[in-house]
């Protein structure tokens, strides 16, 4: 590759230089988590890692509490979307010198009570200065416990297409005190057998035409089924943009898009654990992710974010 340009880009560039033949990887980069096998255990792990950056994932406006919230709970969400239960993290932060004692302990307390409300075990973490801005940085472990890890790639033509809930308007604040999906993962793994799932970070446009990738297949979702959030409805009257707009490229859900086999999607629509569980589409033979309605089809890409690289 000669430019990187682009989150993506810069996956395709480091797992090019990092595949090995390695028999404890069961799935390297480009996954929600890498799977692993330690030599010598019979189970699996996952493992995740992600940052949050001050004035990329949130501004002067968020308390410091829930920048530490946001900082476990996004790392959760991944776990999440492998089927996973969480387990043990552990941290880096970086700190300016605005940053005060008090405000650090307050990241802190946020991060733990999501780690508490989980179950999750910090185990480690380094502290360091930064020259601008703060960076929260948590790399999460999850154990699968004899439950096959759900990859974004499992999706078949004929399964049913389903999100966790409501899509759109996550700046509005629930992108960060939000509840990851945790328990709905676990459950959309073990009872309901799901083929394909992930987490919707960057937009359920982008999001899902990830999963049609890794899968091969094409996703098609059909725009009067997406649960549109109360938040994007509001976001709409002043954006210049349709509740469904947001819906669809707003990002931080943090909700999770799964693919059933159409054998179990009435059970599991039916179960009273999926309170929120929507069918929105299906998988058919093809590529990329489609919106359609009754007489119009367009492309789901352009819907959501992608980090840019830039070139110095
Ligand atoms: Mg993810």
């Amino acid at each position: 590759m000669s430019r990187i340009e682009s989150e993506r880009d810069w996956i395709e560039w480091v797992t090019a230089k990092t595949r090995r033949r390695d028999a404890r990887v069961l799935v390297g980069p480009g996954d929600d988590a890498a799977v692993l096998r330690p030599a010598g255990s019979s189970q699996e792990i996952v493992v995740t890692v992600d940052s949050i950056v001050e004035d990329v994932h949130f501004d002067g406006s968020a308390t410091p509490y829930d920048i530490g919230w946001k900082a476990m709970a996004v790392n959760l969400s991944d776990v999440a979307a492998m089927g996973a239960v969480p387990a043990t993290a552990v941290l880096a932060i970086g700190a300016p010198e605005t940053w005060s004692a008090d405000a650090l302990q307050d990241v802190m307390r946020g991060l733990i009570a999501a780690a508490d409300a989980y179950a999750v075990s910090v185990v480690g973490g380094d502290f360091t200065a930064s020259p601008r801005g703060l960076h929260v940085t948590v790399t999460l472990i999850g154990e699968t416990r004899g439950v096959s890890p759900v990859l974004r790639s499992g999706a078949n033509p004929g399964d049913a297409l389903f999100v966790t809930g409501p899509l759109g308007g996550s700046i509005t604040g629930s992108h960060l005190r939000f509840r990851p999906r945790v328990r709905e993962g676990r459950i959309l793994a073990e009872r309901h057998g799901a083929t394909a799932m992930m987490d919707i970070s960057d937009g359920l446009g982008i999001d899902a035409t990830r999963l049609a990738r890794a899968s091969g297949c094409e996703l098609r979702i059909e725009s009067a089924l997406v649960p549109v959030s109360e938040a994007a409805a509001a976001l709409a009257r002043t954006s210049g943009r349709t509740p469904l707009e947001h819906a669809l490229g707003d990002g931080e859900d943090f909700e999770l898009l799964v693919t059933l086999p159409t054998s179990v999607s009435e059970q599991a629509l039916a179960d009273p654990d999926l309170t929120g569980l929507t069918p929105i589409g299906r998988v058919v033979e093809g590529s990329g992710a489609r919106l359609v309605d009754a007489d119009n089809e367009r492309n789901l890409e352009e819907y959501g974010h992608e980090h840019s690289i830039r070139h110095g």
